[in-house]
């Protein structure tokens, strides 16, 4: 197979043999990509750069012997700044996580990888809340992976709730529930309407536009539900 040419970021690296990484990548066209950058621990080595954690470029890949080889990268963003702030650090560390938890090999990731670029150069360069801005992604991670929480009516009965109605919502069902439908064993995490403003206001307009004041994203809440639907456990502790 000849060589391919796509975008990625390094998800995650692996040390293999003396000089040599193995490299978990994010491409929008073939998702989760494992592959053998040969060499690139040496100092002078061109392929340093593209083989840190959240190195974003433009990968060439050759295929040979059952395994992809990186053999050139044109990097276009190293995130350099998140290494030198370690709050910005581990909010950014958790969504490469949950993005590698997400992504499959040989499955188009356009949307997951378009969120995760631009959600890093929020963390890396904006002025925003990093609280905030990782709950945003939460929210889109969990739109795009097709269970955006119902934020209007109820997920049981379907009737409208009102601010003054906002209580709970269901992890399981996604959505609000009202307290006719609430029962003792109903897997649900506490919110206010607050909450379900920011989460509106942000699914309609982003991060960047939304009106809505930082404190009221709930990060915790929708890492939770997020790794609920996933069915994995990834560690969030005292991010939240
Ligand atoms: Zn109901």
């Amino acid at each position: 197979m000849p060589a391919i040419v796509t975008q990625g970021i390094v998800l995650r690296h692996a040390d293999y043999r003396d000089h040599d990484r193995m490299l978990t990548l994010l491409s929008p066209q073939y998702g989760r990509v494992e592959a053998l950058c040969r060499g690139c621990k040496r100092p002078q080595s061109p392929l340093l750069a593209c083989s840190e954690y959240f190195s974003f470029g433009e990968y060439v890949l050759y295929t040979g012997k059952g395994r992809m080889t990186v053999t050139s990268c044109n990097l276009t963003e190293s995130f350099y700044p998140l290494r030198q702030d370690y709050d910005r650090l581990q909010y950014a560390a958790y969504l490469l996580s949950l993005a590698e938890a997400a992504a499959q090999p040989g499955e188009r990731a356009v949307e997951l990888f378009t969120l995760l670029i631009r959600t890093l150069m929020r963390l890396c360069y904006g002025e925003r809340d990093v609280k905030a801005v990782s709950a945003a992604f939460l929210l889109h991670f969990a739109a795009i992976s097709g269970y955006r929480p119902r934020l209007s009516h109820c997920v049981k009965c379907g009737k409208r709730m009102g601010d003054e109605e906002i209580r709970l919502m269901d992890i399981e069902e996604g959505g609000l529930i009202c307290q006719g439908c609430y029962a003792p064993l109903t897997p649900v995490k506490p919110l206010t309407a607050q909450n379900v403003h920011w989460m509106r206001s942000v699914l309609e307009q982003g991060i960047d536009k939304t009106d809505q004041p930082d404190i009221a994203a709930p990060g915790l809440l929708l890492a939770d539900y997020v790794e609920s639907r996933m069915e994995k456990s990834i560690r969030h502790k005292g991010l939240f």
